[in-house]
């Protein structure tokens, strides 16, 4: 459902991506771990159209996506297209991004209100049906700051959620949090992929990764260095960066 061909992007002449290239398949649940500053939320910003890349292609449903061509030429894409093709890729950051000054339901109903154009009583109406899902219809009218770091990141969930995107691309949901706060939050994402969505989650919880994940990929230095099924991943890595990285992290 989701393919990414040849990413590059650069930051003042330094190379972050250097040519990133992987499929999603629908339903597919992918993680990816990595050293720090190896490019992981890069990619992941690339992929939500937070900005744009530097060459490269991305498709979503068999269809070109994003601000620039394959020749880094921009498209001119009117912002408002690009709104709507953000809507299809979800994304949830390290930091909620919450609004601190709106209820968590109406954080939640913004983008449906604001882009999808539903009516204030319908976006309502599937806010707090998705504030139910990821267990938070008791706090609905609490802002932010009356909130737990993981109750705020299941309300950052939820308003992805509720946009019906084809994908959810997850960076590092849990390692702003508490320890004891993980779990919640982790239960609701691995909840979401039994329910078949198609999704990408950095995530530096090996344990997790093990159990939700169908394939692992290990990212580094801009670069795809191994990616397979978890046994294979795990067990019996190929590479001998994987090897070493896993030896850190165990
Ligand atoms: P972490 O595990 O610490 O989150 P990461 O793998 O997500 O790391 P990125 O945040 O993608 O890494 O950063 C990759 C490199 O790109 C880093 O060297 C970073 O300093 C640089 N970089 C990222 N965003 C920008 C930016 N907007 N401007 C300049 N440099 C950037
Ligand atoms: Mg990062």
């Amino acid at each position: 459902v989701l393919q990414v061909k040849d990413l590059h992007k650069n930051y003042n002449g330094n190379a972050v991506l250097k040519g990133v290239q992987f499929d999603v398949d629908k339903g597919q649940v992918k993680a990816v771990l990595g050293p720090s500053g190896s490019g992981k939320s890069t990619m992941l910003r690339l992929m939500a159209l937070l900005e744009p890349a530097d060459s490269g292609e991305i498709h979503l449903k068999g269809r070109r996506i994003g601000s620039k061509d394959h020749k880094g030429h921009t498209l001119h894409l009117p912002e408002r297209q690009l709104a709507v093709q953000r809507q299809e890729i979800g994304m949830v950051f390290q930091r909620f991004n919450l609004f601190p000054h709106l209820t968590a339901v109406r954080n939640v109903m913004l983008g449906l209100t604001s882009v999808k154009g539903i009516s204030h009583h319908e976006a309502r109406a599937q806010a707090m049906d998705m504030l139910k899902k990821v267990g938070l219809e008791n706090r609905a009218s609490h802002f932010p700051s009356e909130l737990s770091g993981g109750q705020q990141q299941r309300v950052a969930i939820a308003r992805a959620l509720v946009l019906n995107p084809s994908v959810m691309l997850f960076d590092e949901p849990t390692s702003a949090l508490d320890p004891e706060l993980v779990g919640e939050v982790l239960e609701v994402i691995e909840r979401l992929a039994e329910t078949g969505m198609t999704m990408i989650v950095v995530t530096h919880e090996v344990r997790f990764a093990r159990r939700v994940a169908n394939e692992v990929t290990l990212f580094d230095g801009g670069v795809i260095v191994e990616q397979g099924a978890p046994e294979q991943f795990f067990d019996n890595p190929q590479h001998e960066r994987t090897k070493k990285f896993l030896s850190h992290v165990h």
